[in-house]
């Protein structure tokens, strides 16, 4: 393997990229934003949209392999671009993950826990499905949803509305029932492509305005709980026939039990802190994985407090700096916005 290419030019390709040039390799980030965060560091890029033929052909022709930083590819690119390369994590994978509902009957089929659920296509369905499930509920898009967009969250009878289900567009919806979690885990894993699985340990994710604002390594979770996630990862790794580095969301209860939340087939916010606390970060383990090489050690050294910076948290950037216990890590993005990923320090909180 000389050349990966990468569909997708956001942080997350952006960081694959720095990996993947300290290993040797060459890429290819597939973009249809000119001078994007991965093209920055990347050895060139195909301005294109993501399911354009013709630059899908050419990163078939230049790369050796392709992988991708965001679960929303086209399963449709995935598979055209599968005849002639390599494409890891599988096509598979995106399917599974790229749907709230068919993730969760995948998760269930797995003998992972989920939130209940039901499909809404209607008002009518979500009348209904609220009141089986008590007036309280998540609704969400099936599809396209992140950082907490295209969700609202039912409370109490109050909450209900004749116009909720519009209100998101109409589209497809899943309505899962009201977890009352204790705390927010996530866990990274990777799988080889001879099966072997690496796993992180599990951080603890805290939320501020829908957007991961911190994950906390070690989480407070007990032993068993952390085994738990790590079982389910191997189980869904297993069965996708995975490649490369995932991202598993779970909720824990107050009795230590996991329900999955979501899962992300690609390297994942809350494992960012790997690049300072581990010998081998996330981004490496996902190129030794899809370039069929070994995967490292995902032992960690240090517990850590990874932050995001966005929007005007990075103009504390100059205190960050400061501190000696803190890896500071910026995404190359000129323009500063609400709610926009500038960059995520790592903070190291001792042994
Ligand atoms: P991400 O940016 O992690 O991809 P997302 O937009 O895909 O987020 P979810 O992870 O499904 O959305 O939900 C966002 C947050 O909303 C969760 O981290 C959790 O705090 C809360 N949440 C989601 N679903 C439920 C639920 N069923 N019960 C309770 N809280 C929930
Ligand atoms: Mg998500
Ligand atoms: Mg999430």
């Amino acid at each position: 393997i000389k050349t990966i290419g990468i569909i997708g030019g956001g942080q997350l390709g952006r960081m694959l990229a720095m990996a993947a040039a300290r290993l040797n390799f060459q890429t290819v980030i597939l973009e249809p934003q000119a001078d994007c965060p991965a093209a920055q560091v990347s050895n060139s890029q195909i301005v294109a949209a993501y399911d354009d033929s013709a630059a899908l052909a050419e990163l078939a022709k230049r790369c050796d392999v392709v992988t991708y930083e965001f679960e929303n590819v086209p399963v449709s690119a995935a598979e055209v671009l599968a005849r002639s390369v390599p494409v890891y994590p599988p096509a598979m994978a995106l399917e599974a993950a790229q749907d709230r509902l068919v993730e969760k009957r995948f998760l269930n089929d797995c003998g992972i826990p989920t939130a209940d659920f039901r499909a809404i296509d209607s008002q009518a369905d979500l009348d209904a499905a609220l009141t089986a499930f008590g007036d309280k509920g998540v609704l969400k898009t099936r599809r396209l949803g992140y950082d907490g967009k295209g969700q609202r969250v039912f409370r109490s009878a109050a909450d209900r509305s004749d116009d909720a289900y519009a209100s998101l567009g109409s589209v497809p919806l899943i309505l899962e029932s009201f977890v009352a979690f204790e705390r927010e885990i996530s866990i990274i894993a990777a799988r080889a492509s001879d099966g072997t699985v690496a796993c992180y340990d599990p951080a603890e994710n805290v939320h501020r305005n829908g957007i991961l604002h911190t994950s906390t390594v070690p989480a407070a979770i007990s032993q068993p709980t952390a085994d738990a996630a790590r079982r389910a990862a191997e189980t869904i790794l297993t069965t996708l026939g995975y490649v490369g580095v995932i991202g598993i969301e779970f909720f824990a209860l107050a009795d230590g039990s996991l329900v999955a939340n979501e899962m992300a087939p690609r390297v994942h916010n809350s494992g960012h802190w790997t690049e300072a606390a581990c010998v081998i970060s996330q981004f490496e383990q996902h190129i030794r994985a899809v370039a069929g090489l070994p995967l490292g050690n995902a032992g960690r050294h240090s517990d850590c407090v990874m932050q995001n910076l966005i929007g005007d948290d990075i103009l504390a950037l100059p205190e960050w700096l400061r501190r000696p216990d803190t890896l500071v890590h910026l995404y190359g993005k000129t323009e500063s916005r609400p709610g926009r990923k500038m960059g995520h320090v790592t903070i190291l909180t001792g042994k």
